[in-house]
């Protein structure tokens, strides 16, 4: 039976980072489990690929919700990354960190050491910014970050009018200020996408101390009363049984995180009983408090015709963008679409911007599943804080069935509330003089959409997840949380959770940058507690 010092399960944004910080000290066994295959793909390295990645189930959770209540019983796709990377390689690359008060937020919450002091040096340490380093930004890190290569003119259009809406312009959102209308950073290098796993693990994958095993699913973890010894696996082989000494990590992610908790018998006693599996431990936030960032999207005609669209005049633009991608890795194929955007307060009291846009020269519907003819601009709106909470749940015992996923998306009329005002600017801003001139007019929600409760009839007939699930293993001391602050599962030594799961509450913007930070900092953590065992989940 193979025995390790750490099982890592999942090699996504923050698996990979631990399997490189562990295994760093060649005392330690590691070993790093993937449920999914590696990633030396065409569609995975070429940014412009994520259209193909999120139609396809080959690296691709691809899983979907139940009925929303709130949204016409619709059920929303969610894919998810499976393969090396995670969902790093399937992503719109996007680097974001959201905002000071967001990590404030977490350590008020009772996780002293997640401060924005705690954290902020943490993603400068992590970065290789190509614009070079300064007071907020790293470049000495292994994570690169690069300024789009080749920008569709849209974008400039579309910075324009939201300058001309109010929205002003901000080079670097992750600058001393996150408001404004300007480009996204993307993580990616030479125009190839750099996912976690190219930052991470390509330059250590051969460390002797290392072992990685795609194709390899954790079916549970293994207790010994109320420790961890191991995870049972499904691989290529059958199943099997992988021990560890020191610690079992769980980063599976959001939705797999929990779900394997639940699967091992640890988690609410009705949600596990249910599904005919003995409670071994009696933990009732396992797979509650699921947020996520709800987006509508806005489509307008561009009758400027320099959209990506589905046209007779593509086809020489698209003959084009192959030969300058073979050439020097540049051109169409090096975006990924949702090149610039902005992040807005919804009023002059606000404290930090309640909204954040994505601009996408191209029409995209049912996230690129449902094509649309002719040239044409998607605008995403999404609320960054929403209030409502859902579950991740067991749908039966089989650990290689989907979770039952419900976020209960605008459970609290909140959240409709601001999605509305954010939609309602974002129609303002796509409707401004630069916009207008190259304008064919609104084909969502459309020019005959004028008052609320039509707007509103829109929205829960349309919105979508923006693919940023957290806090269904959550960081805390109170009885819902999952984990504490060192991100020990309560009440099982041996065991953490490192993923976006244990975040308590959404960052105010993408998610892939922080969570490899908690990835980053729980290696510390790990490491720093390798002498010294967790003691308080043993007691
Ligand atoms: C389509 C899409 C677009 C996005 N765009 C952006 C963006 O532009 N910018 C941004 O910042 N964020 C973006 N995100 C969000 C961001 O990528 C995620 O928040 C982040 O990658 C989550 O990291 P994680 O480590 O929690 O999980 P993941 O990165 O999802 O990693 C989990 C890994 O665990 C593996 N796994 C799961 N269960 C098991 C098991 N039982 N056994 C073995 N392995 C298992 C999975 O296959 C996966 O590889 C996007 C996400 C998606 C899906």
């Amino acid at each position: 039976m193979a025995e390790f010092d750490y099982i890592i399960v999942g090699a996504g944004s923050a698996g990979a980072v631990l399997a490189n910080r562990l295994s760093a000290d060649p005392a330690n066994r590691v070993c790093l489990l993937e449920a999914g295959k590696p990633d030396n793909s065409a569609l995975i390295n070429t940014p412009l690929g994520i259209v193909g990645l999120l139609g396809t189930k080959t690296y691709n959770w691809y899983f979907n919700t139940e009925p929303q209540r709130h949204l016409n019983n619709r059920s929303l796709y969610w894919p998810r990354g499976k393969t090396l990377g995670g969902s790093s390689s399937i992503n719109a690359m996007i680097y974001i960190r959201g905002v000071p008060t967001d990590y404030d937020r977490w350590e008020q919450a009772g996780n002293p050491g997640w401060g924005w002091s705690s954290v902020a040096p943490i993603f400068k340490a992590m970065e290789h910014n190509e614009r070079g380093g300064d007071a907020l930004h790293g470049e000495a890190g292994e994570l690169n970050v690069a300024d789009v290569v080749h920008p569709n003119p849209l974008g400039a259009v579309f910075l324009q009018a939201a300058a001309e809406a109010g929205l002003a312009a901000n080079p670097d959102f992750n600058g001393p200020v996150q408001e404004g209308s300007g480009p996204y950073q993307v993580t990616q290098k030479a125009g190839k996408r750099f996912s976690s796993a190219r930052a991470f693990l390509d330059a250590i994958k051969t460390r002797p101390n290392l072992t990685i095993m795609t194709e390899t699913r954790a079916r549970r973890v293994l207790l010994a009363e109320k420790r961890a010894i191991g995870v049972e696996v499904q691989s290529p082989r059958g199943i099997e049984r992988i021990m560890a000494r020191a610690e079992v990590i769980l980063a599976g992610g959001s939705i797999n995180s929990p779900h394997l908790l639940l699967l091992s018998g640890i988690g609410p006693r009705d949600e596990v009983e249910r599904a005919g599996i003995q409670l071994r431990h009696e933990l009732p936030g396992v797979g509650r408090n699921v947020q996520d960032h709800l987006d509508y999207a806005i489509l307008i005609k561009d009758l400027s015709k320099q959209a990506i669209g589905i046209a007779p005049g593509m086809a020489p633009r698209l003959i084009k963008a192959f030969m300058e991608y073979r050439r020097d890795k540049t051109g169409l194929l090096a975006s990924n679409v949702a090149e610039v955007g902005g992040f807005a307060r919804l009023t002059p009291e606000s404290a930090e911007p309640e909204i954040q846009f994505h601009f996408l020269p191209s029409f995209l519907r049912d996230h690129g599943r449902k094509r649309t003819l002719g040239y044409g601009m998607t605008l995403h709106v999404c609320q960054l804080r929403p209030k409502s909470r859902g579950r991740i749940g067991l749908k039966n015992a089989d650990p290689m069935a989907d979770p039952l996923i419900d976020p209960d998306y605008l459970s609290e009329p909140d959240d409709l509330a601001e999605l509305m005002a954010g939609v309602k600017l974002g129609r303002r801003i796509l409707a401004a003089p630069s916009m207008a001139a190259i304008s064919g007019g609104e084909v969502e929600p459309g020019a005959a959409i004028t008052d609320d409760a039509a707007l509103e009839a829109r929205i829960r007939a349309q919105a979508e997840s923006i693919y940023h699930p957290v806090g269904s293993c959550k960081m805390g001391q109170d009885p819902m949380a999952v984990v504490d602050d060192r991100l020990r599962v309560h009440g099982i030594a041996g065991l953490r959770v490192v993923d976006a799961s244990i975040m308590p509450t959404l960052i105010g913007g993408n998610t892939n940058a922080p969570t490899m930070v908690i990835g980053e900092k729980a290696s510390r953590m790990i490491l720093a507690d390798r002498n010294a065992p967790p003691t308080e989940a043993a007691a």
